[in-house]
């Protein structure tokens, strides 16, 4: 009687631990959204492996070349950004350094094809975790988020850590740095080309370089980028702003330059 009772203790012993190691898994991401377009990974799937963590060399500043477009430069000049509704950009920006605050910012002129250099820092002070920490975002023609957030020893479903194609392809590598250090964004963005009767001919590719490091090379998204879900490419993905994402969380941004991309011979 005595043994049948502590094995009935023991089994819900590891019922409870079994559990909990079931929810912790679960709660790095989601396994009730839709599989992603190649079958292999729900979007923001827990189980996907981390990515391998590369520590980044020393960083090199990347001042704007001459033929840049500079976005965020030194000083407090917001003139290039707008609210989504047109309205003057409320972030606060002072020496060069812009800070995230409540709504989406957008810049005022759209692009096509594009280098885009972008340097962030997530707050020294770490508070919140996962998807809660350092969270903003870099919004390739409004609609393609590049994530930003403090991935450094914070796990995160891997689809939607630092730098990864949010809900789509986590980076290649993990080359986060600490938090409250500038990390940069090298990015080149091919819009998506349409053809008669918006049939998607080709959809937007992406290559990104993360503290100099190599996380997505030439990779097509499957659509807009968004929550739990991929949009499907509609015609006005053909063009747009870069957009920075209000998350609730402060991270601060500097050295934003762009340049419009032109095709040999032209
Ligand atoms: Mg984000």
């Amino acid at each position: 009687m005595r043994s049948t009772r502590a094995l009935v203790l023991i089994g819900a012993l590891v019922v409870v631990v079994a559990g909990r190691l079931i929810g912790q898994q679960a709660n790095l991401g989601y396994d009730d959204t839709p599989m992603q377009p190649n079958g292999r990974w729900h979007i923001h799937d827990g189980k996907r492996p981390q990515p391998t963590i590369v520590t980044p060399g020393a960083m090199s500043p990347a001042p704007a070349p001459q033929d840049a477009i500079v976005l965020v430069g030194s000083g407090a000049d917001r003139s290039a950004w707008q609210m989504m509704d047109g309205a003057p950009v409320t972030w606060a920006m002072s020496n060069g350094v812009l800070e995230t605050g409540k709504g989406i910012i957008r810049t005022r002129a759209e692009f096509t094809d594009y280098q885009l250099h972008v340097e962030f820092a997530t707050p020294k002070d770490v508070k919140g975790d996962s998807q809660g920490r350092g969270n903003s975002g870099v919004f390739l023609n409004g609609k393609f988020e590049i994530q930003v957030l403090d991935s450094y020893q914070n796990p995160t479903y891997p689809d939607g850590q630092a730098s990864a194609m949010y809900g789509q392809y986590p980076p290649l590598v993990n080359a986060s740095r600490p938090p409250g250090e500038w990390q940069a964004y090298d990015i080149v963005f091919t819009s998506p080309r349409f053809g008669a009767g918006a049939r998607l001919d080709k959809p937007a590719v992406v290559t990104v370089l993360h503290n100099g490091i190599v996380v997505h090379d030439a990779r097509p998204f499957w659509g807009p980028t968004a929550h739990r879900k991929i949009e499907p490419y509609a015609l006005d993905n053909a063009r747009g702003p870069i957009g920075l994402q209000d998350h609730g969380n402060p991270v601060r941004y500097r050295n934003i330059w762009i340049r419009p991309l032109r095709g040999y011979d032209e």
